[in-house]
């Protein structure tokens, strides 16, 4: 080549960023879900990094969200047929996240009656989830689903005895049967309709009792996503109101279901997975839970999918810092490399701070999921599961966008994967609850659980310390917390304080010194600033990058 191109030489381009051990190579992930209590799962999570981290696995992400998924409505002499087809990628990156069991690995205890929950088993995933969602983000839509749809399941126990058995094995079985010929189930949901989303009360799809806990359902879904899943969660419209209901996607005489996939969206990102506009024409579903409480039985799973939501954007975070470290480590300007230039390292060094901050809130808020019996962490659990999801998903759209821009015109073009995942990341933000509704939820707490407010409020305090900045952050926050009236407006407010003040808590209490101080100083006590890359003159940036960067292990 350089014979016939003599001038055709490449230097000064980093290495791909590829055959990265996403666990190993990530300090502050090894901290975290030590501290919160999955580190019996260390190696496992170590070999999952391998894979996860792989050239092979990267460019199964790549292709399929270049090929993306394709519905056929009808076969060729006019028949439905409701299919949606894949690229031989996609599956093989369910097939490597059933696998490692994130799809339900949280539940495998109840595979055999009377054993206990496994301890760290929340924690555990999430590190698995966080790099699964490196791996390729859109697949993660099913997977997450359908382990978020496991408690709602258990609501119903006829219809769990039937489910669960093919839903907690860790194997992924593509095929479009019915769920008794299959080796593995997955599970999708179906709540958005077109006059709402958000208020799904609004709902006008409408359940039919046939008897027996068996429903005829008509009406429609504006998303349901992963519509190739085997069933779905669907709220509709009974006799005694809003009710929730499993809809599989063949009925108990092995007949195709009555669901008519209209079209699939055409999405700003997320596009490996489908997500489809869908009508039902008299479907065949089960009740699950009472007539009437649709929404108070279907809110376990959208609280597990929030949790993913913040676990997989953190994940994101890091992602895109790594590469932008990664580059800036090789990349030479002006003679010297961009991480010796003195405005890159704040840069890079702001940009970690988040990440391990986020980090820390989604593995904290993981552990208050394994800890569901204590007090302390169900209060936890209640409050800082919509301030996690809103703060760290908020978070994740500018971080990308930054990290892009580290790489110069690099970052810009597709064959980097920042772009891809510039563009995936604003998703977390939007479903699962938007930002709004989730600065609302929190109102909601803090009027209607007071008890559960003091004990999250306590444990901070107590965690601040002797630390003067953080007592007076505290100290505030309670102030704003004296003004009920004004909860509503400064909901986001709210929402942002509690998260700065907690993640400030966890990374003075564990985090290397440069790290807490530098985020305490410039996210609780510094200037405003409205841009990446201010106010760490005064901070130790080569450490924290040093900490950050993809080089270890
Ligand atoms: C890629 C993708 C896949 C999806 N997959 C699924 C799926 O599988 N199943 C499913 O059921 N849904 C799915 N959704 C839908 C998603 O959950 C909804 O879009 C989301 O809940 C918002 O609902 P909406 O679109 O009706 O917006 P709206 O409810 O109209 O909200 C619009 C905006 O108003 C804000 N808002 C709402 N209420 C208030 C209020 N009281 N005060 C102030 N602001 C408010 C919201 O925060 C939002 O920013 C998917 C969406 C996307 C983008």
């Amino acid at each position: 080549m350089s014979a016939r191109f003599p001038t055709h030489e490449v230097f000064n381009q980093p290495p791909p960023f590829e055959d990265v051990n996403l666990f190993t190579s990530d300090v502050a992930l090894i901290d975290a879900v030590e501290r919160e209590g999955g580190g019996a799962a260390s190696g496992a999570l170590g070999v999952f990094g391998q894979v996860a981290g792989s050239a092979e696995a990267q460019e199964r992400g790549r292709l399929a969200n270049e090929h993306t998924p394709k519905l056929s409505t009808h076969d060729r002499q006019g028949r439905r047929r409701d299919t949606v087809t894949f690229h031989p990628a996609y599956h093989t990156l369910m097939r490597t996240s059933c696998t490692e069991g994130l799809h339900a690995s949280v539940w495998a205890h109840l595979a055999k009656k009377g054993e206990a929950r496994r301890p760290g088993a929340h924690v555990a995933r999430a590190g698995a989830f966080y790099m699964a969602a490196q791996m390729e983000a859109g697949h993660c839509c099913p997977i997450t689903m359908t382990n978020a749809a496991v408690p709602v399941l258990l609501q119903q126990p006829d219809v769990a005895a039937e489910w669960l058995p093919r839903i907690l094995p860790n194997t992924y079985d593509p095929s479009f049967a019915p769920p008794g010929a299959k080796t593995a189930l997955t599970l999708g949901m179906g709540m958005t309709e077109k006059q709402g989303g958000t208020d799904v009360r609004a709902a006008t799809t409408k359940a039919e009792l046939v008897g027996g806990g068996e429903y005829r359902i008509t009406g429609h879904k504006w998303f349901l996503s992963a519509p190739m899943s085997d069933a779905f969660l669907v709220l509709a419209q009974a006799p005694d109101g809003l009710t929730c209901f499993l809809m599989p996607r063949f009925r108990p005489d092995g007949s195709v279901n009555a669901l008519h996939l209209q079209r699939l969206k055409d999405k700003l990102g997320n596009r490996s997975n489908a997500s489809a506009e869908v009508e039902f024409h008299g479907a065949y579903a089960r009740v699950i839970g009472e007539e009437g409480r649709g929404v108070a039985t279907i809110i376990d799973m959208v609280t597990y999918t929030r949790l993913d939501c913040a676990v997989a954007s953190a994940g994101l975070m890091r992602f895109a810092l790594a590469n932008a470290i990664h580059h800036a480590e090789h990349r030479s300007v002006f003679d010297k490399k961009l991480v010796e230039q003195p405005v890159m390292q704040q840069v890079l060094a702001d940009m970690a701070l988040d990440v391990e901050a986020a980090g820390a809130l989604a593995f904290r808020l993981a552990r208050a999921f394994d800890r569901a019996e204590d007090p302390r962490a169900s209060a936890w659990r209640r409050l800082m599961t919509p301030v996690t999801k809103y703060w760290v998903c908020k978070l994740a759209p500018p971080l990308a966008a930054e990290a892009m821009e580290c790489l110069g015109g690099n970052g810009y073009v597709e064959e980097a994967p920042l772009a891809r995942l510039y563009r995936e990341v604003p998703v977390n933000s939007i479903w699962e609850g938007s930002g709004n509704v989730m600065a609302l939820d929190v109102a909601r707490v803090l009027q209607r659980e007071p008890a559960a407010v003091q004990m999250v409020m306590d444990e901070l305090l107590v965690a601040a310390g002797d630390d003067q900045h953080l007592r007076r952050a505290h100290a505030r926050l309670e102030a704003m917390l004296q003004e009920p009236k004004l909860l509503d407006a400064r909901g986001r407010a709210l929402v942002e304080a509690l998260a700065v003040l907690a993640a400030a808590t966890i990374l003075r209490a564990h985090a290397p010194a440069a790290v807490a101080d530098a985020f305490i100083a410039t996210r609780i006590s510094g200037d405003p600033r409205q841009t990446y890359g201010q106010g760490l003159e005064h901070a130790d940036v080569r450490a924290i990058i040093a900490r950050a960067s993809p080089s270890h292990g």
